[in-house]
């Protein structure tokens, strides 16, 4: 059985995921704010540190995936810097600095969470993407928190998809039997887009987003695909954004043929 991190691993798509690996006898240790194994601040760079030292520890140095969940949305009040520091940032550098306990498994695998709106959303500010893509945290926070949450958070995903495609190539990461890839959720129902800290307001724009299978989707679906993409019968996977949104992007980006 293998050793998974998850970020955000108290609430949502985090736990699913948590939940669903551990049914199937794996064990898993979670890092986030509160309410987990391992307690850490991933908006900072001396938390990403100690939770990669913290989860080093408690593995015993070997770690066979990596899911990155953790994450700030656009529509709780929360400053467009923060989010970028959190999404892009917290994500990346965590992965980076867990590589040697990759290493030292049998073939890891990486997923990030990515987000459906990087295709759907328009506006994204480009000179925050490619300031997150040379790796300028102090940049694409000025840049964030100039450009606020709500274009900031596709941009961080769009970033992170990015990051996933460059590096997943990469010998240093394919060539060490460590697979990267990201899942681009569409609306998923967790404490993200029905909480209680939700902008009313802008909450109600989620209920004419377009939704083809005519719900939202649940945590578990998504905690589903992670599964996969963790294990053996994924190994063809690297590189890859797999969208899961119940046709949001299929429907938004028809060709006229
Ligand atoms: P959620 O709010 O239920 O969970 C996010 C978790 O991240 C929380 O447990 C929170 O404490 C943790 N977190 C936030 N800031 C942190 C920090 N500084 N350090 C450590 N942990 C921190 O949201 P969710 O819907 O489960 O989202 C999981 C991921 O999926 C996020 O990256 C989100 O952007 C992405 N996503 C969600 C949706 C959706 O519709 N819910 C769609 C696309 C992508």
């Amino acid at each position: 059985m293998a050793t998974y991190v998850i970020t955000g691993a108290a609430s949502g798509i985090g736990a699913a995921s948590r939940r669903t690996l551990e049914a199937g006898g794996h064990t898993v240790i979670g890092v986030d704010l509160a309410h987990t194994d391992v307690t850490a601040d991933l908006s900072t760079p001396g938390g990403r540190a100690a939770a990669a030292a913290a989860v080093t520890e408690r593995s015993g140095g070997v770690v066979d995936g990596l899911v990155c969940c953790a994450g700030l949305g656009s529509l709780s009040h929360v400053p467009g810097g923060k989010l970028i520091a959190v999404n892009y940032f917290g994500a990346v550098e965590l992965v980076m600095s867990l590589k040697p306990a990759l290493e030292r498994a049998d073939g890891a695998s990486v997923v990030v969470i990515s987000s459906s709106s990087t295709t759907t959303q328009p506006g994204v500010p480009e000179d925050l993407v490619t300031a997150c893509l040379r790796g300028d945290e102090a940049e694409a926070v000025r840049i964030g928190d100039e450009v606020t949450a709500i274009p900031a958070y596709p941009a961080s995903k769009l970033a992170l998809a990015w990051w996933i495609r460059r590096e997943a190539v990469r010998p240093d990461w394919i060539g060490n039997g460590i697979r990267l890839n990201a899942i681009a959720p569409g609306m998923i129902d967790t404490p993200m887009t029905s909480g209680d800290d939700l902008d009313p307001e802008l909450a109600k724009a989620l209920d004419f987003y377009p939704v083809p299978l005519g719900r939202r989707g649940r945590p578990d679906e998504i905690a589903a695909l992670v599964e996969f993409l963790l294990g053996p019968g994924s190994t063809l996977f690297c590189g890859s954004v797999v969208f899961a949104d119940g046709g949001t992007d299929a429907q938004l980006r028809q060709q006229d043929w």
